[in-house]
């Protein structure tokens, strides 16, 4: 059971300054909101919103967060409104909470080619950040009590998390929180293979644990004999389910994994990294072709460590991640690392180029026009796109003002070729209507036409429809002109 004095006191360490009576209100307003209500589990509903918003707190989240985790499921399944939300908690609380109803409309399916536009629309549906967050801290909850839904529920979550959530986590830079989600998600959409890895990786760890103990103190004493502040070393073990996708690049052989427990090293700066990577090299043989310096090439999401794999005791193959204190929590943290970060370090760590990837780079260009707060992200990077809906529920990535026309030929040339109208959310539309997000599209197909409309190029807005118009009425022309070099030659 958590109690609302457990997320303060957590709270409490990180931000001494948080307004804690405002996070008991919400506490005592969802309480009441919430009262009789059961999950699934048999617990008082009240305890999923504290396990959210005590996640939210080991994330190190900003107040406003962590009192939207509180409340982000009262507008849907209580009697209490955005608005009461409002009146009580202000305008920021209350978008928090909106952005989370809204993308709880979003459902994946399991179509995997759209799984990217899904993704999309769902960075673009959050607006803020920190309601993607709170979504994580929510789902989290969600999968550690997931055995209490129905099969096919159960299932749909897991795999949802899988291809949507622990995606968009990764993107983030939140290495951690991918990892947990997959691992949350791994036993329920592939029960099998769970139980195999699981299996195969008990074995193994029971051995490999005394071996890097032994590593551990051996580094100790070499880091204290060189004079290397160390701030932790540890044996980190690699998540089952990054575990599994590597197993299968590699013969499904578990021996051929060399950082199934990896040694990590954290220092406090950057040139004290590169002086435990050089005491390694002395005392261990490094591997041809394992070193890898990201810190001076950091991976696209902004990861930073050195990495190298090395013949240690008894010729025994480990490997080391070797990485300053920011590099770390960055690393476990991504995005929300910038909240501890955020007044006197942002713009030194935006120059270091320590995050990011190309479809974020617009949050980036956010840091450094000033040291913003993680609520002054907002995730415009789609702002120019928009997602609609097939019948069966897939998402269509297509630009602003796009037409039915468009969204015909996305899904298929014939369909684009055969098109004679559309229902737009059930009613009747004219084929140049400009589309809004989250329209549901339905193509009517006309099966006796034979070529598209050139009418249509006046209205089209994507190259795909343009390209596949002009090239029917090319190849119609090119059909006239041949008929009458025949027609000439019979003469
Ligand atoms: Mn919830």
């Amino acid at each position: 059971m958590i109690t609302i004095e457990q997320i303060i006191e957590a709270v409490k360490e990180y931000n001494p300054d948080a307004n804690v009576k405002k996070i008991r209100e919400a506490y005592e307003f969802a309480a009441m909101a919430h009262a009789g209500m059961k999950r699934q589990s048999g617990e008082d509903y009240i305890q999923h919103s504290l396990a959210t918003s005590l996640n939210l707190a080991k994330l190190r989240l900003d107040t406003p967060s962590i009192i939207a985790g509180l409340l982000h499921d009262v507008p849907e399944d209580t009697s209490y409104t955005l608005e009461d939300i409002k009146k009580k908690f202000g305008k920021e609380v209350v978008k928090l909470v909106e952005g989370i109803t809204k993308l709880g409309t979003l459902k994946y399916r399991g179509l995997e080619r759209y799984a990217e536009n899904l993704r999309k629309m769902f960075l673009a549906m959050a607006e803020d950040i920190r309601v993607i967050l709170i979504k994580f801290a929510d789902r989290m909850h969600n999968l550690e009590t997931l055995e209490h839904l129905r099969p096919d529920k159960r299932k749909r979550i897991a795999l949802e998390t899988l291809e949507i959530y622990a995606p968009i986590a990764l993107r983030l830079g939140m290495g951690e929180m991918k990892g947990n989600l997959e691992d949350l998600a791994f036993p329920y959409v592939y029960p099998k293979e769970y139980a195999w890895v699981k299996k195969e990786a008990e074995n193994k760890l029971k051995v490999e644990f005394k071996f890097i103990e032994k590593i551990k103190k051996i580094m100790q004493k070499e880091l204290q004999a060189e004079g290397i502040e160390y701030i932790s070393i540890h044996g980190r073990v690699k998540h089952i389910y990054s575990l599994y996708r590597k197993m299968l690049t590699r013969d499904k052989d578990i021996d051929k994994i060399y950082d199934l427990i990896a040694i990590r090293v954290v220092v406090k700066d950057i040139p004290e990294c590169y002086r435990v990577l050089g005491l390694v090299h002395k005392k261990w043989k490094p591997l041809k072709g394992r070193v890898k310096d990201y810190i001076a090439q950091p991976k696209p999401n902004g990861y930073q460590s050195l990495h190298t794999t090395v013949f240690a005791e008894k010729g025994k193959i480990v490997e080391f991640q070797i990485r300053e204190q920011k590099m770390h929590d960055l690393a476990e943290f991504g995005i929300a690392a910038h909240w501890k970060y955020k007044e006197s370090d942002i713009k030194k760590l935006t120059k270091e180029k320590a995050i990011w990837i190309d479809g974020l780079k617009d949050i980036q260009k956010k840091f450094q026009d000033d040291s913003k707060y993680l609520s002054e992200i907002k995730v415009e990077v789609f702002q120019n796109r928009i997602f609609v809906f097939t019948p069966r529920g897939d998402v269509i990535d297509l630009p602003e003002n796009s037409t039915p026309v468009d969204f015909a030929y996305h899904i298929h040339t014939d369909v684009g070729n055969k098109c004679s109208g559309a229902l737009i959310n059930d009613e009747m539309n004219s084929l140049d209507t400009p589309l809004k997000s989250g329209d549901v599209i339905e193509i009517l197909i006309n099966k006796n036409r034979k070529k598209p409309n050139p009418d249509w190029l006046d209205f089209v807005k994507t190259n795909v429809a343009k390209d596949k118009i002009k090239y029917y009425l090319n190849k119609e022309k090119d059909r006239k002109i041949i008929s009458l070099l025949n027609k000439n030659k019979i003469k």
